[in-house]
């Protein structure tokens, strides 16, 4: 272990992230949106334990990479260090080295070895129709295997489940209307075969960087976050868009802005979803806290159970 340790801080010098800049960026973030408290010195020796014992297992279904590319813009510290030095992430099939049967093969073993300790991220949604053939993710022993049958392995060996973004959450894009490859979040899904594992949605399209790396934090340290009546953590999804928009007064005073670029006046008449949907994005906002949907467009509901079709039409013009 000791050796291991070693050889993780060279690498840490070489990347310039070590896990305390990690923590302490997250403690920062945290403060801004009223986790501190999950956050104290007793995480750093938890999250130290944690690299060696409690691998992240990220898996890929019906899924446009857009959550693993919203992860990917994490800046401070850099995602790529987050991911490989700092969280133990061994299986990610857009950013590992490693491809096809020796990969397979590798997240088998990872989870045989760590079975009832690894967390597994889903990202994107699981077909279920036509036995799973929609979703084809690999070979492993000689068989084709697809995501259904991946996430029923993996599914019941894994300690807990994240699924990210609205698809792996609720089947989002995918399971909109018509649906012919029955798409369905990993919840239902469990539901339907019977698979007691816990399971933390992270909902969006995408999901904020922070909404990520956050909850696994949390699962890595300091157990499952306190979740709410959708199975979203309370920390980043407790509370109201439109109760927190800086143009609730201007709701209040019914003053509707007529075009995206008012700068001025609610967007309400324009199909803004804020008063359904609950998310931080009002006070954490997006592209390293530059701005937000509500900025220059609307809230779309993105982290809601029924997007997309129950926030269609997204925008409305006056
Ligand atoms: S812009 Fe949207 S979130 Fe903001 S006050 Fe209007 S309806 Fe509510
Ligand atoms: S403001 Fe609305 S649409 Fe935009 S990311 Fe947040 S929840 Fe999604």
């Amino acid at each position: 272990m000791k050796d291991k340790l070693m050889v993780l801080d060279e690498q840490q010098k070489q990347t310039g992230v070590s896990r305390r800049a990690f923590l302490k960026t997250i403690t920062g973030t945290a403060a801004g949106i009223g986790i501190s408290q999950v956050f104290n010195p007793v995480l750093i020796s938890a999250m130290e334990k944690a690299l060696e014992t409690h691998p992240v297992l990220w898996i890929q279904g019906q899924s446009c990479t857009g959550c693993s590319v919203s992860l990917l813009n994490s800046v401070d510290p850099s995602i790529a260090d987050i991911l490989l030095k700092v969280i133990s992430l061994q299986f990610h099939p857009t950013i590992m080295a490693a491809e096809g049967g020796v990969a397979m093969e590798n997240l088998f073993k990872i989870a045989e070895a760590y079975n009832g300790k690894f967390s597994l991220v889903v990202e994107g949604a699981i077909p279920v129709a036509a036995d799973g053939k929609f979703c084809i993710v690999g070979e492993f022993n000689h068989q084709e295997m697809t995501m259904v049958d991946l996430v029923k392995d993996l599914g019941k060996k894994a300690g807990s489940v994240l699924a990210v973004g609205a698809c792996a959450a609720y089947g989002g894009i995918p399971a909109a209307e018509g649906n012919v490859t029955g798409a369905t979040g990993v919840m239902d899904f469990f539901k339907l075969y019977g698979i007691q594992t816990p399971v933390v949605n992270i909902p969006g399209c995408p999901p904020h960087p922070d909404w990520i790396v956050g909850s696994i934090a949390h699962l890595l340290t300091k157990g499952l976050p306190e979740l709410d009546d959708d199975g979203r953590p309370v920390i980043f999804y407790g509370n109201n868009i439109h109760d927190n928009c800086p143009h609730v007064e201007e709701y209040d005073a019914g003053e509707m802005a007529m075009t995206l670029s008012d700068a001025k006046g609610c967007r309400m008449d324009l199909g803004c979803k804020g008063p359904d949907t609950y998310a931080d994005c009002y006070k954490r906002k997006w592209n390293s806290g530059m701005n937000w949907c509500v900025d220059n467009a609307v809230c779309i509901g993105c982290v809601e159970p029924g997007f997309p079709d129950a926030s269609s039409p997204f925008y409305e013009p006056a």
